[in-house]
């Protein structure tokens, strides 16, 4: 491989960090983190006086922000968990739309950042959205931030999106904090596959029949037919209230029994983050022990495999007992049932068929 050139004097930044980004016109200021004892320090950058007005074609970081709409992820509760490249941004950018322009702006005021701002909500989404889509089309920068977290995710940010996409408009991510993805990854449980609900429905019956049909859905992983349907196990994540949580357990403890694995994830980033892991019926208990329950928080159910989970000793169904199933349950002759548990396991038909033969509980 070709080693890429060393960095000049003139070109201090090395030519493969260069394609770190896929967003290449942004502005790049001085920044000069500080810090203090282990922790960082609110970073005021600086920039080149001459930066807004320097000429395309110099160093990258030194050209302005290139036209787009720019969903800008924000901290969930932590403010160091700001990217520089969101600080960046929302400093250069044209106007800044806002969930909350109040509590953006205590964001805003953190880093020094004086951008305009512009409110963008559930109410005003529709009309808010034309018109800002008229800037973006006359080649605006427009960014938007909800009130923690990314936009979009639970929160305004995805009709915008799909608009400016709409009307040929860039539209530029720029990650960060969210608050689903942090509670999965230190779960414990299953982050192979996973399923983000958002807000589990605040009404009794619905959040009931829910709850009802995610745990029937599951029994389906038991199933000697589970290889013929698309039973993957996936980790349920759901944002809730501290207020509805009580009721939300319960509700779990009644459909997906009260032994079944679930984790609650509360004030994520923040001083007081906790997670508690364990089965239903004991998180309940431990939070009807509490005084009071505050905080923001996301609830995750375990989603594996019944028989797995309940009892680890228990064999897996063998081919031959699924054939055997296929055929007292769907009347299938023993050549079709096993061509079809042969698809199901991705094998072929002779090799399904040796399989039975050796089974020891095949009739020969
Ligand atoms: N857009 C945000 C995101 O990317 O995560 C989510 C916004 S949604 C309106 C707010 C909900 O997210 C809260 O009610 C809570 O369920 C969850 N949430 C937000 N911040 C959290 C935190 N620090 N810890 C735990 N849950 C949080």
């Amino acid at each position: 491989m070709e080693r890429p050139a060393a960095p000049t004097p003139d070109d201090p930044i090395h030519p493969l960090e260069k394609d770190f980004s896929t967003e290449e016109d942004f502005l790049q200021p001085v920044v000069e983190p500080r810090f203090e004892g282990d922790r960082l320090q609110p970073i005021h950058p600086t920039y080149p006086a001459a930066a807004a007005s320097a000429p395309f074609g110099t160093r990258s970081h030194d050209r302005p922000l290139a036209p787009g709409l720019y969903l800008v992820a924000t901290p969930i509760g932590n403010l160091e968990d700001i990217t520089l490249r969101a600080l960046r941004v929302l400093r250069s950018v044209d106007r800044i739309a806002c969930e909350d322009t109040r509590q953006t702006s205590k964001l805003l005021g953190h880093f020094g950042i004086r951008t305009p701002t512009v409110s963008y909500h559930a109410h005003n989404e529709n009309s808010r959205a034309s018109e800002l889509i008229d800037a973006l089309k006359a080649g605006g920068r427009i960014a938007v931030v909800s009130d923690a977290g990314m936009p979009g995710i639970a929160d305004p940010g995805a009709t915008i999106a799909a608009e400016a996409i709409a009307a040929g408009v860039t539209v530029f991510p720029i990650p960060g904090a969210n608050a689903a993805l942090s509670a999965l990854i230190a779960s414990g449980l299953n982050a192979e596959r996973f399923t983000f609900h958002g807000f589990l429905p605040s009404k009794e019956g619905q959040r009931r029949s829910t709850l009802e049909a995610l745990a029937q859905a599951r029994a389906a992983h038991s199933s000697p037919l589970r290889h013929a349907i698309d039973a993957t196990p996936t980790t349920h994540i759901f944002y809730e209230t501290p207020h509805r949580i009580l009721d939300a357990l319960a509700d779990i403890v009644a459909t997906f029994g009260p032994h079944h694995r679930i984790a609650l994830a509360r004030e994520l980033t923040k001083l007081h983050e906790e997670f508690l892991r364990g089965t239903a019926a004991d998180l309940l208990a431990s939070l009807r022990a509490r005084p009071s329950i505050r905080g923001e928080m996301v609830l995750l159910i375990d989603d594996a495999p019944a028989i797995a989970a309940s009892d680890p000793n228990t064999k897996p169904i063998t081919l031959a007992e699924e054939v055997a199933t296929l055929i007292r349950t769907e009347s299938l002759s023993e050549k079709d049932a096993l061509k079809r548990v042969a698809k199901s396991r991705s094998i072929s038909k002779s090799e399904a068929y040796r399989e039975l033969q050796r089974s020891p509980s095949h009739k020969r």
